[in-house]
């Protein structure tokens, strides 16, 4: 098919059903580029509150630039991903630095800043500039794979090229910021990822393959991903005086530079957790278990299980690396991520905060 037939019905239908959302109201490529950022991994939903709390503490790449990253992690605390945000800053100090604090317009200038692929890239080009790039992510896969019917596989990067060089072809240079909304919302709210598409709200309907030959609900076509590893731990609530034992993770790595609980691998029993909690300079006295809880990273799952300990006294000084805070404190000024959440949720509860 041609795919240049769906451009009209999909921006008349876009003109019409376009959701009201906030960095729809006041288009700058800043805000474009939030937004999208922040709408990689999270729900459009999730994103709204986050989006505006972001914008009022950070309103100009400038900012964003000269942000203290402890105010930057607690900002986005809760929606993961955090190289995301690092990443968002890292760019805002090049732009700041390369581009006198105006994100460049070109898609290859875009590209070339840390955490813009060119997904993103495609996304701020056409939306805050108007350059006639596609942006082409899952959604747009998945729309693009039912309506010309087509059976390659979305995970191999070869259909993401293909699918990336036909839009390219077909992109109004009038509207192509429009174009690229128009498919993304009709991935989100009609040409769904979870359930069956719902065709008879379509636009594009009687231009759709997949559609007419009844196999749209079977697409795409996308290979299973890995099994991710599985890795048992045990979350430490040390208490003292009213306080609770925090610990900044590494630089690198997962969740890096966020503050955690301590913990330990696997599920020790009393004595090797007892040992443990000696290890780190700290005396328990009394140990009580806390609920399970489960969080999934992209490679990785954490099958959790809580133990709240209480300890003799703080010492001075400790070879853990441990941080004494209030849970008020806590909650107030730590970015905790959100694989921690069941237990910040009952030191909300003790504490009645
Ligand atoms: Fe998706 Fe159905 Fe519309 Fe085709 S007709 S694009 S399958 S919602």
């Amino acid at each position: 098919m041609n795919l240049s037939s769906i451009i009209k019905p999909l921006l008349a239908w876009f003109a019409e059903n376009a959701r009201v959302l906030p960095w729809r109201e006041q288009v700058t490529p800043y805000r474009v580029w939030v937004s999208e950022i922040m709408l990689q991994q999270t729900r459009v939903e999730a994103v709204k509150a986050y989006f505006l709390r972001f914008m009022e503490a950070l309103p100009e790449i400038a900012d964003l630039a000269a942000c203290d990253e402890e105010q930057l992690l607690k900002l986005w605390e809760g929606l993961g991903y955090y190289s995301r945000v690092k990443n968002m800053q890292k760019a805002a100090r090049i732009v700041m630095a390369k581009y006198a604090g105006q994100l460049p317009r070109t898609y290859e200038q875009l590209l070339e800043l840390p955490g813009i692929g060119p997904y993103t890239a495609g996304s701020i080009s056409s939306i805050a500039f108007g350059e006639p790039n596609p942006a082409v992510d899952g959604n747009v896969l998945r729309v693009i794979s039912r309506i010309t019917a087509s059976r390659a596989d979305i995970s191999a990067p070869k259909t993401k090229v293909k699918m990336t060089a036909d839009l390219s072809g077909v992109i109004p240079h009038d509207n192509p910021g429009a174009f690229n909304q128009s498919l993304m919302e009709l991935g989100a709210t009609v040409c769904k990822p979870n359930g069956p598409p719902e065709c008879m709200q379509c636009p594009v309907k009687p231009l759709c393959q997949g559609y007419a030959q009844g196999i749209a609900q079977t697409l795409p076509v996308k290979s299973p991903k890995k099994a991710r590893k599985v890795e048992p731990r045990t979350i430490l609530l040390l208490m003292r005086d009213e306080k609770i034992a925090v610990r900044k993770r590494p630089a690198t790595g997962i969740l890096a530079g966020l503050w955690e609980f301590p913990s330990l691998e696997g599920y020790p029993d009393d004595a090797d957790l007892v040992a443990a909690v000696r290890q780190m300079g700290l005396e328990p006295l009394h140990m009580a278990g806390l609920m399970d809880a489960k969080h999934i990273f992209t490679h990785v799952e954490w099958h959790m299980k809580g133990m709240r300990i209480t300890v003799e006294d703080i010492p001075a000084q400790n070879d853990a690396d441990l941080v004494w805070v209030s849970p008020a404190q806590l909650l107030e000024s730590y970015a905790v991520p959100s694989a921690f959440r069941p237990y910040v949720s009952y030191l909300r509860e003790q504490h009645g905060l």
